[in-house]
């Protein structure tokens, strides 16, 4: 299955040929990197990843990851751990993320007070450390 996917302002576009892991995140980083409560992320072996116009702007956001976003619109797209063979995309950046499943929380622990999404899902706790 192919899927599509790309920026809000159209300048970066990707297709995956690979079905998605998905879960939610709750961790700070990534709801500060969405600015949004928590992320949804989409995550693919690199290679099955293409990025059909401009790829995108990559910023360092810890010693171990870096995170892509259209550098025109500055839409958050990806999250990229360094050495690893997966790259995670955010799930909102999908054409057809109604198709998307979530199947666990991680960074349960982090999660806001006011948030629902996952609650009956599995909880994984954060474990990276730096
Ligand atoms: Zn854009
Ligand atoms: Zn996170």
């Amino acid at each position: 299955m192919l899927r599509r996917g790309g920026c809000l302002c159209g300048t970066v576009r990707y297709s995956v040929r690979q079905e998605p892991r998905v879960h939610y995140c709750h961790c700070e980083m990534c709801r500060r990197a969405t600015g949004s409560a928590f992320a949804v992320l989409c995550w693919v072996e690199r290679q099955t990843v293409s990025w059909e116009a401009e790829a995108p702007a990559l910023r360092r956001s810890s010693p171990l990851a870096s995170r892509g976003f259209c550098p025109q619109c500055g839409t958050p797209l990806t999250l990229d751990y360094d050495g690893s063979s997966e790259i995670a995309l955010h799930g909102g950046t999908f054409d057809e993320p109604n198709s998307l499943r979530p199947g666990y929380n991680y960074g349960a622990e982090r999660r806001l007070d006011w948030v629902c999404a996952g609650t009956d899902l599995p909880n994984h706790v954060i474990t990276e450390r730096w």
